[in-house]
């Protein structure tokens, strides 16, 4: 009896934590988007009024779940190098969750855009209000939870001027390089007809395909990897979106996106394009994995 009791209550626990945390709540994370691609942001431009108020919203949200920040600032600023040679100063933000492993996981999602081009906003609410938005529901998901690595949540800004703040993010981090263990990087999680979510990066990083695999498909979105080899051309998406820094820092990688759609840097890149059953199930997928991998990847051998 007394071992069949014990027995009970170790399995109970976990299932019972898991039964009362839903990885999401899918209001919550269309509301992120529909305010982060709203008009008066006027597409997010570095360096723009509308950066500033995506950025006051982003450290609001931070806050609210309770991040704790590097320096106390979720603020880190880089100079944007421009190709007419201005300067600029553009704005990552940082916040954190520890944990106790001594090791980190980087989950990222760029939070600038294009701006206003011939008096259109281009919203970017897929490219990349959608992933800034799955990451503030990872964020409040761990908040609740415990993880065994810390777990660092960066929304960079000049992704679209060439990946800029997150090459200013590992030039300066918070953490030493070595002890990354994983970058997860979300951009564009918000519209396909077809319901898949790619997962790319397995090329480089076989060992995580495991992870991945392991990741249930939800009613209206799946895991699809791919898009991750040379040979692929223009869709090898491995020097795409932020994910590259890191893999070019010999730190592996899985990215998060979907295919081109037809409102890709377009202005019709809006709110009422995001597919509100695909995308919270598409983030719940990404969730997911940073679950299994911050379950699993201390297990792997040590790099060298
Ligand atoms: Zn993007």
């Amino acid at each position: 009896m007394i071992y069949r009791f014990i027995l009970g209550a170790f399995l109970a626990l976990p299932l019972a934590g898991l039964a009362q945390q839903p990885l999401l709540q899918s209001g919550q994370l269309l509301k992120d988007v529909r305010i982060l691609s709203a008009d008066s942001l006027g597409g997010r431009l570095s360096g723009t009024e509308g950066s500033l108020k995506a950025q006051d919203y982003i450290i609001k949200r931070f806050s609210e779940i309770g991040l704790k920040a590097f320096n106390n600032n979720y603020k880190q600023q880089f100079n944007i190098t421009s190709r007419n040679g201005s300067d600029l100063e553009g704005t990552n933000l940082v916040g954190y969750i520890p944990g106790t492993s001594g090791k980190a996981i980087v989950i990222t999602a760029h939070y600038d855009h294009v701006g206003i081009r011939n008096g259109e906003v281009y919203n970017g609410a897929d490219d990349n209000a959608s992933g800034v938005a799955a990451l503030l529901a990872a964020a409040t998901y761990f908040k609740n939870t415990n993880s065994n690595h810390t777990l660092i949540f960066v929304a960079p800004d000049a992704e679209e001027k060439g990946l800029q703040g997150a090459n200013a993010f590992l030039n300066n981090p918070p953490v030493p390089l070595q002890d990354i263990l994983l970058n997860v990087n979300m951009d564009m999680l918000g519209i396909n007809a077809k319901g898949e979510l790619y997962a790319s990066g397995t090329y480089h990083n076989p060992t995580l395909k495991p992870l991945l695999e392991k990741v249930k498909p939800r009613e209206k979105a799946k895991l699809v990897l791919g898009h991750d080899k040379p040979e692929q051309g223009h869709h090898d998406w491995t020097n795409q979106s932020d994910h590259f820094q890191f893999h070019k820092r010999k730190i592996p990688f899985i990215y998060f996106g979907v295919e081109d759609h037809a409102h890709y840097h377009q202005h019709t890149d809006e709110f009422r394009q995001i597919n509100q059953q695909f995308f919270p199930d598409a983030a719940a997928l990404v969730i997911e994995f940073i679950v299994l991998a911050d379950q699993n990847l201390s297990k792997q051998p040590e790099r060298k």
